[in-house]
């Protein structure tokens, strides 16, 4: 039985003050128990240390958005993963469509970025996901597969590893895939896994599904076979929100 992981990114939103506030409100619902499933926020990186600090107490983990592929140097500019895991972080989020498609990222840098954050610890998030114009000419299967076989090129063990399928035309769109639409899409994420690393690894791998995942769409997409929780971006900047997706997923 795999168990369900709700992460919320909170992407460029948040001052350290108003960060903590949310995480704390957060960490009173969830409790330090982890009864439900597996819950993770992922706050600005200037709030990391603050935010770790207020919610140790509980079982919301904490998540990097974003990580270099070097450990320290001259890279102005950027953060590493070893100092995700100093500043208390157990997640990072890798190659989200919002990196892929500002700031050029490929799914050969996003396989470095992978290979570095596993080796130092943490626990990876690995987004893909197709365009609408990808979708519209019916190469959506081809399009995540090859940014699965990619961005992990040279992984040999999925343990620590969560794949989150996001189309592009349904990040902070509004527009939701159906859910028969994203269990389609996760079945041939873990099909290709299958094929990649065996069934075994397949079976217990971790898909999530992100895209305009609000508490009213979040019962049906979390009830289907291959959808594993979900990765949510705006939903996730209100308590009530976020807790009603995550009590979806409980
Ligand atoms: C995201 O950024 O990962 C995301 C899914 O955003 P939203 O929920 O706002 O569509």
């Amino acid at each position: 039985m795999r168990r369900k992981i709700v992460v919320g990114n909170w992407k460029m939103n948040n001052t350290i003050a108003e960060s903590v506030e949310l995480a704390t409100a957060i960490a009173e619902k969830v409790g330090d128990d982890g009864v439900i499933c597996e819950v993770g926020i992922a706050p600005t990186f200037l709030a990391l240390h603050e935010v770790g600090k207020a919610i140790e107490w509980s079982a919301v983990k904490l998540s990097g958005q974003n990580c270099h592929y070097e450990n320290d140097g001259a890279f102005t500019g950027e953060i590493s993963a070893r100092m995700l895991v100093a500043a208390g972080c157990s997640y990072v989020i890798l190659g989200h469509s919002e990196r892929r498609q500002y700031f050029g990222e490929t799914s050969q840098i996003v396989n470095l970025k992978v290979k570095k954050a596993l080796a130092e610890g943490l626990s990876v998030i690995l987004c893909v996901g197709e365009t609408l114009e990808e979708r519209e000419s019916g190469v959506t299967d081809e399009i995540v597969a090859a940014q699965v076989v990619e961005g992990l090129a040279k992984v040999t063990d999925l343990t620590n590893l969560v794949i989150a399928y996001e189309p592009v035309w349904a990040i902070g769109t509004g527009k939701t895939a159906t859910s028969q639409q994203a269990q389609d899409v996760h079945a041939m994420i873990r099909a290709k896994v299958a094929e990649l690393y065996g069934q075994q690894a397949a079976d217990h791998l971790r898909i999530q599904y992100g895209g305009s995942v609000k508490p009213s769409n979040a019962v049906e997409l979390f009830s289907m076979p291959d959808i594993d929780g979900g990765l949510i971006g705006g939903a996730s900047l209100s308590v009530d929100d976020f807790m009603a997706i995550v009590e979806a997923a409980g």
